[in-house]
C-alpha cells in the first residue's frame, strides 16, 4: 500500500509539472508571437527607416538620420 500511495504521488507530482511548463510555455508564445504592443510605429519620411518608440510620445526622432516624424496611425 505505501508503494502505491508513492507512485501515485510521484506521477501527480510529474504530471503537476508538466501542467506548469505547458501553461509556462504558452503563455510565452502569446506573449511574444503576436506582439501586441502599444508602442508607436514611426517611419521617416527622410531615410524610409521604419522604428518603434513608447506609447506617450507622438513625434520621435528617427535613430539613423535624426529628423521628428509622426506616428503611424493604424
Ligand atoms: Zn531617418
Amino acid at each position: 500500500m505505501a508503494a502505491d500511495a508513492l507512485i501515485l504521488v510521484y506521477v501527480t507530482t510529474v504530471l503537476a509539472a508538466l501542467a506548469v511548463v505547458a501553461l509556462y510555455s504558452t503563455m510565452r508564445s502569446r506573449k511574444f508571437e503576436p506582439t501586441p504592443s502599444k508602442d508607436h510605429v514611426f517611419r521617416c519620411a527622410k531615410c524610409g527607416f521604419v522604428y518603434t518608440d513608447d506609447p506617450d510620445v507622438d513625434r520621435s526622432r528617427c535613430s539613423q538620420c535624426g529628423k521628428m516624424n509622426e506616428a503611424i496611425k493604424f
